[in-house]
C-alpha cells in the first residue's frame, strides 16, 4: 500500500513513515519543500492526489516554538498551517477518482478543557471555550468529508514524548545541567505518550478496516501523572535533580499567558476508545517511556 503524509517530514512525521516503511508501505510526503518521495501542497491542489491507499496530516507550525512572539500572525499561522492543509488534502480525497480507503488527522488534547480533576474521554464534551480548544474543532471539522467512502480517524495526541524533537529535545539540556523541574505548581494534569505509541495507533488504524472516529492519543498512566512526576521522572532517568520549579511567571513572561495554558495546566485524559479498539501499548508506563528515550 501507498501512503501520503501531509508534514510527514517532522518530529511524528518521520518516525510514522519509518514504521510504514518497516512494514512495507510506501510513503510519499506532501511538504512545502520538494524532494525526494516527496509533492509540494501546490502540486497536490493543482493535480489532485497521487493514487494512494491512504492519507494522513500531520502538518503544523510548531505551537510552542520560544522564539516566536504569541501574536496575531503566529496565531494565525498555527491555524492555517492546521486548518488549510487539512482541508487541502480533504478536497483531494474527496475529488479522487480512486479515493482512498483511510484518512487520519493527528489533532491534540486541547480539545478537552484543562482541569485539575476531571478525566475526559473521547466522548467527552469540549471544543468550544479557548483557543486551542477552538483550534482543534476547526482543524477537525476541516477533515469533514460528507458522503464519503473514506474512512475517517482523528487521533487526538497528548505530549508526544521521544528523542529527536518535541517536548523532551527543549527540557534535556536544562536538565542535563541539573536546572530541570516542575512547570508551576507542578500539579497540573501531563498528558503524554510515547512516540512510537502515537505513530503505532495511527498504523494500526490505517491497517485495521474499520477503524473509524476519534481515538485519545495518550497513555493509559497519563491520567494519573503530573508534571511534577513527569519532570521527577525525567530527573531520574538522566541520573540528575530535578528540584528547581519553573515558576508560572517565567513561563508567561516566554510564551505568553494564553500560550502559556498549554504548559501550567493540564487534562487527564483517558484512551477509552484506543484501548477499546485492541490496541496494544508499547509504553504504558512512564518511566519505562523516558528510560528508552534518554538511553
Ligand atoms: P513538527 O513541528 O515536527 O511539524 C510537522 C511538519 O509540519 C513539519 O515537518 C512541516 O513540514 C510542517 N509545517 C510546519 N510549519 C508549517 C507551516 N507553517 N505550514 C505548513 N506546514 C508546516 O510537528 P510534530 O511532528 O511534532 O506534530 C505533528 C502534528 O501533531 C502537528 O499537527 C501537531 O500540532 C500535532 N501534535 C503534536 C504534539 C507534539 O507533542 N509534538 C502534541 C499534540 C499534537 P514541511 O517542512 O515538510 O512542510
Amino acid at each position: 500500500p501507498v501512503f501520503s503524509l501531509g508534514g510527514g517530514t517532522g518530529f511524528v512525521g518521520r518516525a510514522l513513515t519509518q514504521l510504514l516503511r518497516i512494514r512495507g508501505h510506501e510513503v510519499t510526503h506532501v511538504s512545502r519543500q520538494g524532494g525526494k518521495d516527496r509533492i509540494s501542497w501546490e502540486e497536490l491542489s493543482r493535480s489532485g492526489l497521487p493514487p494512494c491507499d491512504a492519507v494522513v496530516n500531520l502538518a503544523g507550525e510548531n505551537v510552542l516554538n520560544p522564539f516566536r512572539r504569541w501574536d496575531d500572525a503566529f496565531c494565525r499561522e498555527i491555524i492555517s498551517s492546521r486548518v488549510e492543509t487539512t482541508k487541502t488534502l480533504a478536497k483531494a480525497i474527496a475529488d479522487a477518482d480512486q479515493p482512498p480507503r483511510a484518512w487520519i488527522l493527528i489533532t491534540g488534547v486541547g480539545y478537552y478543557r484543562p482541569s485539575p480533576t476531571a478525566e475526559y474521554t473521547e466522548d467527552s464534551p469540549g471544543g468550544d471555550f479557548d483557543f486551542f480548544s477552538r483550534l482543534v474543532s476547526s482543524w477537525e471539522a476541516a477533515a469533514l468529508i460528507p458522503g464519503s467512502p473514506t474512512r475517517g480517524v482523528v487521533v487526538r495526541s497528548g505530549v508526544v514524548l521521544g528523542r529527536d524533537g518535541g517536548a523532551i529535545s527543549r527540557m534535556l539540556w536544562p536538565f542535563w545541567l541539573g536546572l530541570g523541574g516542575p512547570l508551576g505548581s507542578g500539579l497540573q494534569p501531563f498528558p503524554w505518550i510515547h512516540i512510537r505509541d502515537l505513530s503505532g495507533i495511527v498504523c494500526y488504524a490505517l491497517e485495521s478496516e474499520c477503524l473509524q472516529g476519534v481515538f485519545n492519543g495518550v497513555s493509559p498512566s497519563s491520567p494519573a501523572t503530573s508534571n511534577g512526576t513527569f519532570a521527577q521522572e525525567l530527573g531520574a532517568a538522566l541520573g540528575r535533580p530535578a528540584l528547581l520549579p519553573v515558576p508560572a511567571w517565567a513561563v508567561r513572561a516566554v510564551f505568553g499567558a494564553e500560550r502559556a495554558i498549554m504548559l501550567l495546566e493540564g487534562q487527564r485524559v483517558v484512551p477509552k476508545r484506543t484501548l477499546e479498539s485492541g490496541y496494544h501499548f508499547i509504553f504504558p508506563d512512564l518511566s519505562a517511556a523516558l528510560k528508552d528515550i534518554v538511553a
